[in-house]
C-alpha cells in the first residue's frame, strides 16, 4: 500500500469563529492509498500549516507505505526540525498523523478506538467549559444551565482578564459565587497563560483552595518551567497545563520539572495521536493525570475511551459538530461506531466551499 494522493485545505463550517481562532487555524489533510482508503485529519497552522504539508511533509509522504506511522512521524519531525518542534509545524504534522491512524483504522475496517483496545468505553463523562465575562447573571446562568444538563464538572474560563494581586479579592469573590451556584460538583478555572508574578499566583492558590477548585488551568505563560516548578510544589490547588505545549519530548520535560498535576495536550496540535500515546504513558510512569484539551471532539476521543484510566472529555467546541465522530448528550460524549474517527467525510468535503 502506498500514498498516492496528499490534499490540504482549510474547512469552513456554520458557527465557526469569525477567524476560525486565526494563527491556530483549522486545517484538515486527506489521504489516500492506491487501493483506494482514504484517511481524514485535523490539525492547526492555517495556511502556514497547509504550506508546511504541501512542500514540506508532501516529500516524506508521497507513494510512501501509510502503515509504519511512528517511523513517519520521526521522519516528518526530522523534516521540520530546523524550523519546527513546537509550533505550528507540529500541528501541521498533527493533522497528518491523525489522517494516518484514520487509514490504518479503515484499513482493518475498524475503529482508532478498537486498534487501541478490544473494549473501548463507549460513553464518557464530560465537563462543560464555560466563559466568565462581564454579566455575573450570564456566566452564572450557564453553570445552572449546565447543571440542569446534568453535568457534573464545569470550567470557568478568563479568569486571566483578572489581575492576580489587584483584583485578588475579586477573583476569589468570583470564584466564591461560583461555587455556590455549582453545588458539590467539580469546579475548574481556566486563566490562558495571562498571569506573570509566580508569588502573586501562589498566594491566590492558597486563597482559592476555600472553594475547592479541581484544578487551575495555565495561570502562567507555557515556557515559565522554573515558575510551574515552584508554583506546582506547593500550590494546594493542582496546577494543569500543556493545551500549548508540542510533543511526548515537550510534555516530558515538563513532567520531568514537575510543573503541572494534570496535562491537557490538544491532539490536532501535539503532534496527533502517536504524541498523545506517548503522553499517557509518560503520565503513567511520572503518577500525573491527562485530560486532553477538547477531549470530547473525534479526535483525541479514541486515547480517552482506552488509555485514560479515569477520562474526563472537555465539551467539543459548538463549531467542531460537524466533524461528526461523536455524539455530545446529557453532559456526556457517544463515540461513533463508524471506522477510522468516524468524522463524517461528506460533510469535510463539503467544508471547503464557503458556507
Ligand atoms: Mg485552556
Amino acid at each position: 500500500m502506498e500514498i498516492v494522493s496528499i490534499r490540504s485545505f482549510m474547512p469552513t463550517a456554520a458557527r465557526k469563529p469569525a477567524d476560525w481562532r486565526g494563527w491556530m487555524g483549522q486545517i484538515c489533510v486527506r489521504l489516500e492509498t492506491d487501493e483506494g482508503q482514504v484517511g481524514y485529519g485535523m490539525g492547526g497552522g492555517g495556511e502556514a500549516g497547509m504550506h508546511v504539508i504541501d512542500t514540506v511533509l508532501r516529500g516524506v509522504l508521497e507513494k510512501a507505505d501509510p502503515t509504519p506511522i511512528e517511523d513517519l512521524w520521526e521522519e516528518m519531525f526530522s523534516a521540520t526540525l530546523a524550523f519546527g518542534r513546537k509550533g505550528l509545524a507540529i500541528m501541521a504534522i498533527s493533522a497528518v498523523d491523525l489522517a494516518l491512524w484514520d487509514l490504518r483504522a479503515k484499513a482493518k475496517d475498524t475503529t482508532v478506538a478498537h486498534l487501541l483496545s478490544e473494549q473501548p468505553t463507549a460513553r464518557l463523562p464530560m465537563y462543560r467549559t464555560i466563559s466568565k465575562d462581564a454579566d455575573p447573571n450570564r456566566w452564572l446562568g450557564q453553570i445552572e444551565q449546565a447543571l440542569a444538563e446534568g453535568y457534573e464538572a464545569v470550567k470557568i474560563g478568563g479568569l486571566g482578564q483578572m489581575d492576580p494581586t489587584t483584583d485578588a479579592d475579586a477573583i476569589v469573590d468570583m470564584m466564591r459565587q461560583a461555587r455556590r451556584v455549582s453545588g458539590d460538583i467539580r469546579l475548574m478555572a481556566d486563566v490562558g497563560m495571562r498571569w506573570q508574578d509566580v508569588d502573586a499566583v501562589a498566594a491566590l492558590c492558597h486563597r482559592l483552595a476555600e472553594v475547592d477548585l479541581g484544578w487551575l488551568e495555565e495561570p502562567l505563560p507555557a515556557d515559565d518551567l522554573d515558575g510551574y516548578a515552584r508554583l506546582a510544589a506547593t500550590s494546594p490547588v493542582p496546577i494543569a497545563g500543556g493545551e500549548h505545549e508540542f510533543t511526548a519530548r515537550g510534555f516530558a520535560e515538563l513532567m520531568a520539572r514537575g510543573a503541572h498535576h494534570i496535562y491537557q495536550p490538544d491532539v490536532c496540535w501535539c503532534g496527533g495521536l502517536t504524541q498523545l500515546l506517548e503522553i499517557y504513558r509518560l503520565a503513567r510512569t511520572h503518577h500525573v493525570q491527562v485530560c486532553p484539551h477538547r477531549g470530547s471532539e473525534a479526535w483525541s476521543l479514541p486515547a480517552l475511551q482506552t488509555v485514560d484510566p479515569s477520562p474526563l472529555a472537555e465539551s467539543g467546541r459548538p463549531w467542531m459538530a460537524w466533524v461528526g465522530g461523536a455524539r455530545w448528550a446529557d453532559a456526556h460524549v457517544e463515540a461513533s461506531a463508524r471506522r477510522g474517527f468516524g468524522v463524517d467525510e461528506q460533510a469535510l468535503e463539503n467544508s471547503t466551499s464557503p458556507d
